[in-house]
């Protein structure tokens, strides 16, 4: 077994100070950085960057990230929740490790667009509809898989029919 023991620890995220809700992380000491391309070939959908040694992955509207001595999730209400909502993926580190000589790893890095190209395809008019100050601030959150873009009502407008399209391909994993 690969990750023997770990430490949980909640934290504000970042993007959202002030929240009732935590992101929350298992920490330890082994290396998992060696498990990470056998993930990547094993997970559908999965965003690999092996220069950062990191594989993230949006399971319904958590976002996992694998580092090498940690794996973090965005949402947790508590202590309890995130041992519950972690563990799966502790397990999932340590059965695709054991089972590693079945799988044909994968160092592929299928590329996420950057913000700023995001932000150029929305309406740019920081409506609020979506619930964010600002529009850059939601193509900030595309990225990081933590919105959709039917939560932005203006786009789905048969005015912007190209750009949705043109964002639907780009975040198509
Ligand atoms: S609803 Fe769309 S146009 Fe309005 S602020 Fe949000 S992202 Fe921008």
């Amino acid at each position: 077994m690969l990750i023997e023991e770990y430490q949980i620890e909640l934290y504000t995220p970042p993007w959202n100070p002030g929240a009732h809700r935590f992101a929350a992380r298992a920490r330890f000491a082994v290396n998992i950085s060696k498990v990470l391309p056998y993930l990547n070939a094993v997970l559908c959908g999965a965003h690999y960057v092996p220069s950062m040694n990191t594989l993230m992955l949006k399971q319904g509207d958590l976002l996992i990230a694998f580092h090498p001595h940690e794996i973090s999730i965005t949402d947790a209400a508590n202590p309890e929740d995130a041992e519950q909502r972690l563990k799966p993926y502790i397990d999932l580190v340590n059965q695709t490790w054991e089972r590693r000589r079945e799988i044909t790893p994968d160092q592929r890095t299928r590329l996420r667009p950057t913000h700023l190209a995001i932000y150029r395809l929305l309406p740019r008019t920081n409506c609020r509809e979506c619930g964010e100050a600002t529009c850059y601030l939601f193509a900030t959150k595309l990225v990081l898989n933590l919105r959709e873009l039917r939560d932005c009502k203006p786009l789905l407008e048969a005015r912007y029919r190209a750009q949705l399209s043109a964002l639907e391909e780009m975040l198509t994993p």
